[in-house]
């Protein structure tokens, strides 16, 4: 039954279950929208064309649940995680792949909120959404009232910040509707486009997918350009800058999802091991992480372009091993890195001996 308690009633749910926050949000087409297709027309989704191919499907919840009326809105805190290693031949994680995988997790407790809302209304019919499906997850939050979305694209919690996960209940029944949040509080500040390491914002609200870490070191198959290469510095998955210098995560909380905690093989993995591994145990370590997305292949090339532009020469005998690599990515990945930090290593050396030679004859 939907009654004056309901929406309390509902909140204490969700965060018995682990959410950090929850809201409602009509059904209706994503204001977003708009702005999607034109960021698909300038091309800055780069190689994703299933953004494309589901643009149509992003413009109404409908695509997903016949009859929905309205999108429940849960977000959960991952939090901001540890400092970045300043050993070169160590890799960086973003933060939101260092627990359990999000997916899985957002899942399992959205199923159970639906749950809990049939036994209100046994009528309801509903869907869990995880990132997966074509909707605007931030947009659909900043109507539920959960925040307003940055210019660094992120949705920002002035409470929680935005190392939150979103995920989405649709149900097929009208429930009272939250106020969206009207109001935005990134003010003049621009801290987020500055920091970019890859200079990936156009501008406030407009990020080209082409000059982004996240895109190349998780979403894209095939070899890593010299340029991007050469600028992942210890990006091996994904990349947090542009919400790392936010100052609404300054005081961002913890995660209070146990599931959140960070693999420590995660927090700042040793890039040397990661190439050393056997192939089959490496990729069974993936499993039940989000980094299984990237696969092997994707990490392994990754890591290679770390260590070559970071000069890490001690990983040489390690990449030449890969050069008979099974994934031709991997095999271009460890040419490359071969045949530069080759030039590194020989380059020191020369520079050794003339070292050497000066002091003798001084
Ligand atoms: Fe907004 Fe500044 Fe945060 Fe960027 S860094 S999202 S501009 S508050």
């Amino acid at each position: 039954m939907i009654d004056a308690d309901f929406r309390r009633e509902l909140e204490l749910e969700a965060t018995r279950l682990g959410f950090d926050r929850v809201g409602i949000a009509p059904a209706v087409e994503p204001d977003d929208h708009v702005h999607l297709l034109a960021w698909l027309d300038r091309g800055d989704h780069a190689g994703m064309a299933y953004m494309k191919d589901r643009a149509e499907a992003r413009a109404h919840p409908r695509s997903i649940l016949d009859g929905v009326r309205s999108v429940v809105m849960a977000s959960l805190v991952y939090g901001r995680g540890q400092a970045a290693s300043s050993d070169p031949r160590r890799g960086r994680i973003a933060r939101y792949a260092q627990g359990a995988d999000y997916h899985v997790v957002l899942r399992s407790k959205l199923e159970s909120l639906l749950a809990w809302v049939r036994e209100r209304i046994p009528e309801a019919g509903g869907r869990a959404v995880v990132d997966t499906a074509p909707l605007l997850e931030r947009d659909f939050a900043r109507r539920a009232g959960l925040g307003w979305i940055g210019k660094n694209t992120m949705l920002i919690d002035r409470r929680l910040g935005s190392y939150t996960f979103l995920g989405a209940l649709l149900v097929d029944v009208d429930l009272p509707a939250d106020s969206p949040h009207a109001s935005a509080h990134c003010g003049t500040c621009t801290r987020c486009l500055d920091a970019c390491p890859t200079d990936a914002f156009r501008g406030p609200y407009q990020l080209d997918a082409r000059r982004c870490i996240s895109y190349w070191t998780i979403e894209h198959k095939g070899d890593l350009p010299d340029a991007v290469a050469d600028r992942l510095d210890d990006w091996v998955f994904g990349c947090d800058v542009c919400q790392d210098v936010c100052p609404w995560n300054r005081k961002a909380p913890p995660a209070r999802d146990p599931s959140m905690t960070p693999d420590p093989e995660r927090v700042a993995p040793d890039l040397i091991a990661w190439i050393e591994s056997d192939p089959k145990t490496f990729a069974r370590g993936l499993v039940g992480t989000a980094l299984e997305r990237t696969k092997r292949r994707g990490l392994i090339r990754n890591a290679l372009a770390g260590l070559t532009a970071r000069h890490v020469v001690e990983a040489l005998p390690a990449v030449e091993r890969l050069l008979d690599d099974p994934e031709p990515v991997v095999r271009a990945a460890a040419a490359r890195a071969f045949e530069r930090l080759g030039r590194v290593a020989s380059t020191s050396n020369a520079d050794d001996l003339d070292a050497r030679d000066a002091s003798r004859s001084s």
